[in-house]
C-alpha cells in the first residue's frame, strides 16, 4: 500500500516543539500548555512574578510611555486613569472594524481612534505615532510569548489563539497577523466556545455526537454559540450575543445604586476621575463578594458603601433576562429546542455571579457545566487543540477543514472534484464511474488535489489501478470510487467494481505536506487560469463526448449495418472519419460541429431501425 504526504493544514509538526494555546481576551490574555508530565492542560503562571505581579491573567492593555516603549498587562493596567490617552484596553474589539462600525460605541474608548477614513480599517493614535489593532494586539501576543519563555525556559514559536465564534474571515486573518507580527506561528486559529467545550472534554470522544452551548458572560461581553460535534468535528450552528454587556455593567449597576441610595455623590464622582475609579473598585469588590456571601460592606474615602445580594440581583436581572433572549435566538438559528442541548459550558468570568448559573440552569433546564475555572477555560482548550496538532496525542480527533479540492483524474485529463476544498473532515465522498472500452479489465485511478480543471495543473497524490474488472461492454461496469478522510487528515481512497465486488484502495498519509505559501499558490492560480481553465476543460468534455459517440455508433453498425441503404453507410464513414480527425485538433467547436453531423446522419436511420424493432417485437419476434 503506498503512503503519500498530504498536508491538510499546516504541515507536520517535531514532537519535542511547544506549542501554546493563547486565550487573547478583550479584557485579559492567557496562555497554557499541556504539562509535559502530568499531560495536564495547565495555564502558565508567574512563579517570580517578573516584576509583572504574579497572576496568570495578563490584562489586555497597553500603556504607551512617553519615549514610545510599552508596558502591557498589571502595569499598564494602572495607567487607564492615570493616562487614560496613551492607554490602551479593549484592542480586541477593534479588530477588522472600520470607524463606521464601531462609530455608535466611540465614546466607549478613552483613546484617539483615528476617524479621517471611516470606510477603511481604524487606526489607534498614541502621541505621534499611529497603531493598526492588529499591531496592538501583536504587542499583547509578544508579551505573552516572552512569559511563556521566561516560565518554560525555551522558545516559544508556534501557537493556537482563540477567537470568538461570530468573528469574520478578516478579524480572524487579523488574529493571525497579529501573531505573525509578534514572531508566533499561527498554527490554528479556533473558536473561543470550541475551546472551552474541549476543556471539558467534550468532543473528545470520536464517537460522540452532541449539541452544546456555551454561555460566555465577561466583563465586557457577552456571547452564547450552539454547537454540534459529530465524529469530532465541531460545527458552530448559531450564534447571538452583545458585545457591550457584561461584569462591567454589573459594576456599573452598583455604582448607580449607590448614587441612587445617597451613598455616594454623583457631582463628586463626576468631577474627580480618581474618585470615580475607586468606587468602581468598591463596586467589583462588592460583585465579587456577593459571589460568596450575602451582604458587602466597606469604607471608600470616608464614606460607607454597603449592599447585599438580593438587592444585587435585582439590578442585575434586567440584564441577565437579555442574555437570556440571546439564548431563545440562538437556539431558533440553530433550529432547536431547549430540550436538544445535551451540555451547557458556562465561561467568563461573570458566570461566577450565583444568579448568572442559576438563570442559565432555569433556561436550559439541566446542570451547566462549572468546575473549571471560567477564566481559564479557553485557554486550556487551546492548549488542548495545540497538543492535539502536535501531534502528542493521537488518540484525539484533529478539527479541520481541507485547504484544497481532492478529486480523481476522468476522461481527457479533466479534474473530477470529490471532496471540494474547505469540507470539514473527517468526511466521506463516493460517485460511480463506469469503462471505455469493451472488455476494459482494469481502470487506473489518479487521485490530484487542487482547484484547477486540468489535472496537469494540481498536484498528484498517488495512483493505483483497479485490476479484475470482468469482461463487460464499454459503460456497463459500475465503479465505485470512494474517497474518506479521517480525523487525523488521513486520505484513504478506495475503488471497488460494484457487479462484480473486485475492490482496491489506497491510503494517502500526511508525513510531508505542503506550505501555506503553496496552498495560496495553488489557490491563486486557479483564479489567474479560471478563463483558460474554462476553455481547457470545455476543449476535454467536448472530446469526451465525441469519442463516445464514435464508439455508440460503432457499436451500432456493428449490430444493424444489414439494416442500412449504401448512401446511408458511406455519409456515415464520412462524418466519423471527419469526427475522429477534429478529435486531434484544439478546436471545441469543430468538434461540436462534427458531433452535430454525425449525429443528424444518423438520427434518421437510428429511428427507422428502432421502430422497426418494435415493430418486429410487437409481432413476438426479435431481431
Ligand atoms: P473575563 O472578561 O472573562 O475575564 O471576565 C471578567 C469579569 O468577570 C469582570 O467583570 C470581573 O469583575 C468578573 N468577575 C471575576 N470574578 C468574579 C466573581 N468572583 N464574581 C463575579 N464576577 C467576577
Amino acid at each position: 500500500m503506498a503512503k503519500i504526504g498530504i498536508n491538510i493544514a499546516t504541515g507536520s509538526l517535531q514532537k519535542e516543539e511547544m506549542i501554546v494555546g493563547i486565550d487573547l481576551g478583550t479584557t485579559n490574555s492567557l496562555i497554557a500548555i499541556i504539562h509535559p508530565e502530568s499531560r495536564e492542560a495547565t495555564i502558565l503562571k508567574e512563579v517570580d512574578g517578573m516584576g509583572k505581579g504574579a497572576g496568570a491573567l495578563v490584562p489586555s492593555v497597553i500603556h504607551f510611555q512617553e519615549t514610545g516603549s510599552a508596558e502591557v498587562g498589571e502595569l499598564a493596567k494602572d495607567y487607564l486613569v492615570a493616562d487614560p490617552g496613551n492607554t490602551i484596553f479593549s484592542a480586541k474589539r477593534l479588530m477588522g472594524k472600520s470607524f463606521n462600525d464601531i462609530r455608535d460605541h466611540a465614546g466607549f474608548f478613552s483613546y484617539k481612534i483615528i476617524d479621517e477614513n471611516p470606510e477603511s480599517l481604524v487606526k489607534v493614535q498614541v502621541g505621534n505615532k499611529f497603531y493598526s489593532p492588529i499591531d496592538l494586539s501583536s504587542i499583547i501576543l509578544k508579551e505573552l510569548k516572552q512569559r511563556a519563555e521566561h516560565i518554560l525556559k525555551t522558545p516559544v514559536n508556534k501557537a493556537v489563539i482563540t477567537v470568538p465564534a461570530y468573528f469574520n474571515d478578516a478579524q480572524r486573518q487579523a488574529t493571525r497577523d497579529a501573531g505573525k507580527l509578534a514572531g508566533l506561528e499561527v498554527l490554528r486559529i479556533i473558536n473561543e466556545p470550541t475551546a472551552a467545550s474541549l476543556a471539558y472534554g467534550l468532543g473528545l470522544d470520536r464517537n460522540e455526537q452532541k449539541t452544546i452551548a456555551v454561555y460566555d458572560l465577561g466583563g465586557g461581553t457577552f456571547d452564547i454559540s450552539i454547537l454540534r460535534i459529530t465524529d469530532g468535528v465541531f460545527e458552530v450552528l448559531s450564534t447571538h450575543g452583545d458585545t457591550y454587556l457584561g461584569g462591567d455593567d454589573f459594576d456599573r449597576a452598583i455604582m448607580d445604586y449607590w448614587v441612587s441610595s445617597n451613598q455616594l455623590d454623583a457631582t463628586e464622582l463626576n468631577s474627580n476621575p480618581s474618585d470615580m475609579q475607586s468606587a468602581r473598585l468598591a463596586a467589583e469588590r462588592a460583585k465579587k463578594q456577593l459571589s460568596k456571601g450575602e451582604h458587602f460592606e466597606t469604607m471608600v474615602d470616608g464614606r460607607r458603601l454597603s449592599i447585599d445580594k438580593s438587592t444585587f440581583e435585582g439590578l442585575i436581572e434586567g440584564l441577565i433576562n437579555r442574555t437570556l433572549d440571546s439564548c431563545k435566538l440562538a437556539l431558533k438559528d440553530a433550529g432547536l429546542k431547549i430540550t436538544e442541548i445535551d451540555a451547557i459550558v458556562m465561561v467568563g468570568g461573570s458566570t461566577r455571579v450565583p444568579y448568572v448559573k442559576k438563570a442559565v440552569t432555569g433556561f436550559f433546564g439541566r446542570e451547566v457545566n462549572d468546575s473549571l475555572n471560567p477564566d481559564e477555560v479557553v485557554a486550556l482548550g487551546a492548549a488542548i487543540q495545540a497538543d492535539i496538532l502536535a501531534g502528542n496525542n493521537r488518540d484525539f480527533l484533529l478539527l479541520d477543514i481541507t485547504p484544497l479540492s481532492l478529486g480523481i483524474e476522468t476522461s481527457g485529463g479533466l479534474m473530477d472534484v470529490l471532496i471540494p476544498r474547505n469540507s470539514k473532515i473527517p468526511t466521506r465522498a463516493a460517485r460511480q464511474y463506469t469503462t471505455q472500452v469493451d472488455g476494459q479489465a482494469g481502470m487506473r485511478i489518479s487521485v490530484f488535489q487542487g482547484e484547477r480543471d486540468l489535472v496537469q495543473h494540481n498536484r498528484k497524490l498517488a495512483e493505483f489501478i483497479l485490476s479484475g474488472i470482468p469482461g463487460m461492454p464499454a459503460g456497463l461496469a459500475k465503479v465505485e470510487i470512494s474517497f474518506m478522510i479521517d480525523a487525523d487528515g488521513i486520505l484513504t481512497v478506495r475503488a471497488k467494481e460494484l457487479r462484480s465486488g473486485v475492490e482496491q484502495s489506497i491510503e494517502v498519509k500526511p508525513q510531508y505536506g505542503l506550505t501555506d505559501a503553496d496552498v495560496e499558490r495553488m489557490l491563486s492560480d486557479s483564479i489567474t487560469h479560471a478563463e483558460s481553465d474554462i476553455q481547457a476543460r470545455a476543449l476535454g468534455e467536448a472530446r469526451n463526448e465525441g469519442e463516445q459517440l464514435l464508439k455508440t455508433t460503432e457499436r451500432f453498425l456493428q449490430k444493424n449495418s444489414a439494416h442500412l441503404t449504401h448512401q446511408e453507410l458511406l455519409d456515415t464513414a464520412h462524418a466519423m472519419q471527419a469526427l475522429q480527425l477534429s478529435l486531434t485538433m484544439e478546436d471545441k467547436n469543430l468538434i461540436l460541429e462534427k458531433h452535430t453531423a454525425l449525429n443528424e446522419i444518423s438520427k434518421p436511420y437510428a429511428e427507422r431501425i428502432m421502430d422497426e424493432a418494435v415493430a418486429s417485437a410487437m409481432k413476438g419476434k426479435s431481431i
